[in-house]
């Protein structure tokens, strides 16, 4: 039994169908990123997930059960990273994990998970004192406190500095490797490459592509690198024998398998021109390049409207304050 099952889910705001079909699962010890581009209906279903909306058709289960209606069974075993709040504005992150592990039989201990998160050296400050990636670390702690089988993390790095990313990654994998179900969330395309071991894309509410991380970008690899812009791509392409782009000004793209030989043949072109190399980077495609692929602009139904949805007719509630208890 997979940990999470989803099966042609479609959730419904009055006419408007954000989910629109969407079927992927998740297994024990595996991270699996749910992407799209803002309003593809990834919230909406990480919110079906987790109890706090209802499917209008399709099946959903969590450690084989429905979070609707097993929703209080549920509760112990799952964990909700909240995108923000939730937490009494005066209370220290020190109480903040101690009351949330309060209520779950067997939690983890307080005061190393504070560690882990890295925020041992403002565990007493008041949670309105905490910066904002102090506050997402602690939201963090809190949906780890009670050793859940499932964790739903939503961009749980956004605004957390440098070494917090660094400690953020680690608690993912360690979750992982402890056989956790982590279901992420993110718009930081080189975290999740990173760290997932799968990736869902989701658009206008339906799977536009999924797969593990490699199979997505592809099998054939390419050569990156930048230099000034503006470089004479047609003599370079002819000297590499393949179609060099560039993107970005300065970013150039050489769509061929990066073997030392058309790496020697770039960096003797440059130097008899005295050009100076920028990156170099050798390797399958990038997340973010199949991402925007997919679902960037100019893409058939990206705005047309086409995947039969109507249009927005509100924004949603604010998730803030939100808990499951
Ligand atoms: P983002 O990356 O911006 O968080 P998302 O992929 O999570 O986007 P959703 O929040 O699931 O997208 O929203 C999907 C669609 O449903 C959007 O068009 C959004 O405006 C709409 N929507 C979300 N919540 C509600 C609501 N409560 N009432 C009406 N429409 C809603």
């Amino acid at each position: 039994m997979p940990a999470v099952e989803v099966d042609r889910l479609v959730v419904r705001y009055g006419s408007l169908v954000a989910v629109d079909g969407i079927t992927f699962d998740a297994d024990f010890g595996e991270v699996v990123a749910l992407l799209g581009p803002n309003g593809a209906g990834k919230t909406t279903t990480v919110e079906t997930l987790e109890g706090f909306r209802r499917a209008d058709a399709g099946r959903v289960r969590i450690l084989g059960l429905d979070p609707w209606s097993d929703h209080t069974k549920l509760t112990p075993r799952v964990g909700v990273l909240l995108q923000r709040g939730g937490i009494y504005p005066i209370m220290s992150a020190e109480r903040a994990v101690r009351l949330f592990g309060a209520y779950y039989e067997d939690p983890r201990d307080p005061d190393e998970l504070i560690d882990l998160v890295g925020l041992g050296s403002v565990a007493r400050t008041p949670y309105k004192r905490l910066s904002g990636g102090e506050q997402q670390r602690l939201a963090l702690a809190l949906a780890l406190i009670g050793k859940p089988r499932v964790a739903f993390l939503d961009e749980p790095t956004a605004g957390v500095d440098p070494a917090g990313r660094i400690a953020v990654r680690d608690v993912v994998v360690a979750l992982r490797t402890g056989g956790v179900c982590v279901i992420l969330t993110s718009h930081e395309l080189d975290e999740v490459q990173r760290l997932a071991d799968r990736v869902v894309i989701v658009d206008h509410g339906r799977v536009v592509a999924a797969g593990r991380q490699g199979e997505l970008q592809g099998g054939s690899e390419e050569l990156r690198f930048a230099a000034e812009p503006g470089l004479a791509i047609g003599d370079l392409s002819a000297r590499l024998g393949a179609r060099v782009t560039e993107g970005p000004p300065g970013e150039y793209l050489v769509p061929a398998p990066p073997v030392p030989a058309l790496v020697a043949e770039l960096a003797a072109w440059l130097a008899e021109r005295d050009l100076q190399l920028g990156d170099l980077r050798a390797g399958r495609q990038r997340l973010e390049d199949v991402f925007l692929k997919l679902t960037g602009p100019g893409v058939a139904g990206a705005a047309d409207g086409s995947s039969g949805r109507t249009s927005p007719a509100s924004k949603r509630p604010s998730r803030r304050g939100r808990t499951r208890r």
